[in-house]
């Protein structure tokens, strides 16, 4: 199969795109601006007959997978969530642009399904880390781990008692496959239902002799966050794997080499 992966310099992308070329049916190519991803990420495949790499941006939108977002339930009222819920997005704070975003990108998906007949897939996507993560956008296990491997204090945002669920990215990886190998458009929510407070994941990161500090929050930060994965079980067959006291130690191991800090033995 020829298969086109926008954004697949990405974390999760670049993941997918390792799993799909392991096909030697496939070939795969690739197009991303490189504004999140990194080209890095790709290195083992460029060059590779079933493989290529195009630099352009995407105005135009996803034809067929959309990975959408648990931001589309906002800071949720219903726990755990499930794909039925309309979600609690304010229209116009800091995280509007990335919600409603989402949102409205999931809206044209259907209109295109129920107008034109074309055949999508919306998955959405919980709280996922892995190696390939970016150092420094921001996301909290990223920073903890980093934080962490630096002898810096985690930074806790207040109050730390918001959670959230964090999935390994091969899981995640599976997930979307078996969503867009099977006959069902979602939306389906993908996300490991382990559910865990800020301060719980500061807690039983990787050295415990690390300092916490809790800093600010940002606004309109959802106060819980896990999924409900009935959906993906029974339509796709697909539970996560990796726990996380599992999947923290491989990204760590993936963050000391790119910060050339090795770990102490
Ligand atoms: N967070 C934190 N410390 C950080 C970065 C984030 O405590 O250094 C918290 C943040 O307040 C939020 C949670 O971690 O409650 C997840 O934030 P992230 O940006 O990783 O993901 P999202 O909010 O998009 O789920």
């Amino acid at each position: 199969m020829r298969i086109l992966v926008t954004g697949g310099a990405g974390f999760i992308g670049s993941h997918l795109v390792d799993k799909l070329m392991e096909n030697e049916k496939n070939e795969v190519i690739v197009v991303d601006n490189y504004f999140t991803g990194s080209k890095d990420n790709l290195r083992k495949w460029i060059g590779h007959p079933r493989f290529e790499l195009i630099r352009h941006g995407m105005s135009s939108f996803h034809l067929i997978l959309l990975t959408s977002t648990s931001e589309v339930y906002g800071d949720p009222l219903v726990h755990p969530q499930d794909e039925s819920y309309w979600g609690n997005v304010n229209p116009i704070g800091v995280r509007s642009c990335y919600d409603e975003g989402k949102r409205v990108a999931e809206t044209l998906m259907f209109d295109y399904h129920r107008q034109h007949g074309i055949e999508i897939r919306i998955a959405r996507i919980f709280n996922t880390y892995g190696p390939r993560m970016n150092i420094d956008d921001g996301r909290v296990v990223s920073n903890f781990i980093a934080q962490a491997i630096r002898g810096e204090p985690l930074t806790v945002q207040a109050p730390g008692t918001q959670t959230r669920s964090f999935c390994y990215v091969s899981d995640m990886v599976d997930g979307l496959i078996r969503l867009m190998e099977g006959e069902n458009t979602g939306p389906i929510n993908i996300g490991n239902p382990g559910e865990f407070t800020m301060l719980e994941l500061a807690e039983n990161l990787i050295n415990p002799n690390v300092e916490i500090t809790m800093v600010e929050n940002t606004p309109d930060d959802p106060r819980q966050r896990k999924p409900d994965i009935t959906k993906a079980t029974e339509l796709l067959g697909w539970e996560p794997k990796i726990k996380l006291r599992d999947g923290l130690p491989l990204m760590e191991d993936d963050f000391r080499l790119r910060l050339a800090v090795p770990r102490k033995n």
